[in-house]
């Protein structure tokens, strides 16, 4: 069961046109950052260049972080891109974009990224719900936001949404910066479990929450009971799906070593309860099935975090990318026991 069939819902359509899209630049984040904080002031229309400001701005606050495209992106001098670095010391003065960069953003928008935010990667097909259309002539266009984009933004998950978006972005600006990037994506990610984070192997600086950068692709759903933690309300936790405990206990595989458990694919987000009465027992199948199903989910998305997961399967004798690879790797571990 992939990603899509597990719950088909406007939330996990949004959740695939953000996290598993490929990404050569980043406004795609830039743009659902912004759709979400209109549909979530309960608006169903906004002029283009209403969206384009808060989509520009957040573009330029995050140049100043990190590269917000690959480095093998070309561009050209009005790239929407090249303006945007021109114009971020005057617009961030300013606190609103300048009018060259916000009329390059309201030109590009509507030919760029809102024509592909809806793409699935490499298979010519979309997601199946549509969050915004495009209209108007072309001097003064209104985007229409869907019933669906407006559900999403104002439920109670709707942070958690959020949260991945910008963990997300910050995961994909962090693999475009040189030197950090070929890191990345040569050895895939690593975590710091003193803080929950998400770190670069190089540098060891934290990228992100592992908590935002992989709940996402658990629907939001607690590891363990698998009903939907409300971020703001519940309390959250990062299980060792095979408790830590047991790495004395795992005899080697067959890439010669034991799994290690403190790595991304044993490591979810539940409820802070759940993860306290489960204690230190080994995953059900229920609860296996759910961390293979997150796992094939990750696969399924680019760098880095894929390559995490994928040398974690080849370290262990498990080689290539066949799907449904998570369900047998995870079974082996349990029989390690
Ligand atoms: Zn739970």
């Amino acid at each position: 069961m992939d990603f899509s069939h597990w719950e088909r819902s406007p939330r996990s359509s949004w959740r695939m046109a953000v996290l598993m899209g490929a990404n050569s630049r980043t406004y795609k984040f830039a743009l659902g950052a912004a759709l979400l904080d209109a549909a979530a002031e309960g608006r169903s229309e906004i002029l283009l260049r209403d969206l384009a400001a808060p989509y520009a701005m957040g573009l330029v606050r995050h140049l100043g972080q990190a590269p917000q495209v690959s480095q093998k992106g070309e561009r050209g001098e009005k790239d929407f891109l090249s303006v945007a670095e021109r114009e971020a010391a005057e617009s961030l003065r300013l606190g609103s974009p300048t009018e060259e960069l916000l009329a390059a953003a309201v030109d590009s928008m509507p030919r760029m990224v809102m024509r592909k935010f809806h793409n699935l990667r490499g298979e010519g097909a979309e997601v199946p719900h549509r969050f915004y259309e495009v209209t108007g002539r072309s001097h003064e266009k209104v985007v229409r936001l869907s019933k669906e984009l407006s559900d999403i933004a104002r439920s109670e998950q709707a942070p958690t949404l959020r949260g991945e978006l910008s963990a997300r972005w910050s995961i994909v600006e962090t693999s475009f910066a040189a030197g950090i990037g070929r890191s990345l994506i040569d050895e895939g990610v690593a975590v710091d479990m003193t803080t929950l984070q998400i770190t670069d192997r190089r540098r060891r600086r934290p990228v992100t929450g592992v908590t935002d950068a992989v709940i996402g692709f658990q629907h939001g759903l607690c590891m363990i009971c698998a009903e939907l933690i409300t971020p703001g309300i519940d309390v959250i936790a990062v299980d060792h799906v095979f408790p830590y405990s047991f790495m004395r206990l795992l005899r080697p595989g067959g890439g010669g070593t034991a799994p290690d458990l403190d790595a991304v694919w044993n490591l979810a987000p539940t409820h802070a309860w759940c993860n306290g009465q489960k204690s230190n027992r080994p995953p059900v199948p229920a609860e296996m099935i759910r961390l293979a199903q997150r796992n094939e989910a990750i696969m399924r998305s680019p760098h880095p975090l894929k390559k995490t997961l994928k040398l974690t399967l080849e370290h262990n004798g498990h080689k290539g990318t066949r799907p449904g690879q998570w369900f047998t790797f995870v079974q082996h571990v349990r029989d390690l026991l």
